[in-house]
């Protein structure tokens, strides 16, 4: 997987896009400036590597606009030791950008074979070191894990999976996209034994979490 000049000049630019969006936090700046975002792109695509938009990948989903992936990073507000959950590995990029938070240990869904299968992989090529890259529904979370100080879902949901409410650690942050068409940002935090503080946080667009085929 090589970088280049090109493309390193291309993701300055993002990084400088996002902080004028109103990114803030310097941990995930830093690690949107690090991550190669073209390795992480279907082929034919990587020339719209760095420009701020989703775009599709196989299976019919899409790599999450660069935006909503640092928005959603920034708010679990990561630290050095915690133990993260992500539900839709997808291509990989989210990933990436939660492993290049220094400390940060993530363990990662995904629904469909095929995607599970090709990213696996690419983690390997890329010698990133997911704790787990799990085939499974993240409607259930991973509760031989649990308890998480974060959990991200990065499609979108029609309501909260009660497993990962109660999979959260105390003081974990649960981060996801609800609603149908659309989706309002909305971050819970575990306050206490089924307590939670809820948040809202703009609307977004996300494919939608599949549900059990079962
Ligand atoms: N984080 C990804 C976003 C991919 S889109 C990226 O940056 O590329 C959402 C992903 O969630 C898709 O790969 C989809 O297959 C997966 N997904 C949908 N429903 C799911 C479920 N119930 N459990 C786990 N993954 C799911």
């Amino acid at each position: 997987m090589i970088d280049s000049t090109k493309y390193q000049g291309q993701r300055r630019r993002l990084v400088k896009l996002l902080k004028e969006k109103g990114i803030q936090d310097k941990g995930v700046l830093d690690a949107m400036g690090r991550v190669p975002r073209h390795c992480f792109m279907d082929p034919g695509l990587e020339g719209y590597s760095y420009v701020d938009k989703a775009y599709p990948i196989a299976a019919n989903q899409t790599i999450s606009q660069p935006y909503t992936v640092a928005f959603q990073t920034q708010l679990m507000e990561l630290k050095k030791g915690d133990c993260v959950l992500e539900i839709g590995t997808g291509s990989g990029y989210q990933t990436a950008v939660l492993l290049a938070i220094e400390g940060v240990k993530v363990y990662t869904i995904e629904r469909q074979l095929e995607l599970f299968k090709k990213t696996a992989m690419l983690f390997k090529k890329m010698r990133l070191n997911p704790k787990k890259v799990i085939f499974g529904d993240g409607y259930k979370g991973f509760p031989e894990k649990a308890p998480f100080d974060a959990i991200i879902v990065t499609a979108g949901a029609p309501k909260v999976p009660i497993p990962l409410m109660e999979q959260l650690a105390i003081g974990g942050r649960l981060v996801i996209p609800l609603g149908e068409e659309k989706q309002i940002m909305t971050r819970y935090v575990k306050t206490a034994q089924k307590a939670y503080d809820r948040q809202s946080f703009g609307t977004f667009k996300f494919v939608p979490l599949l549900k059990d085929k079962n």
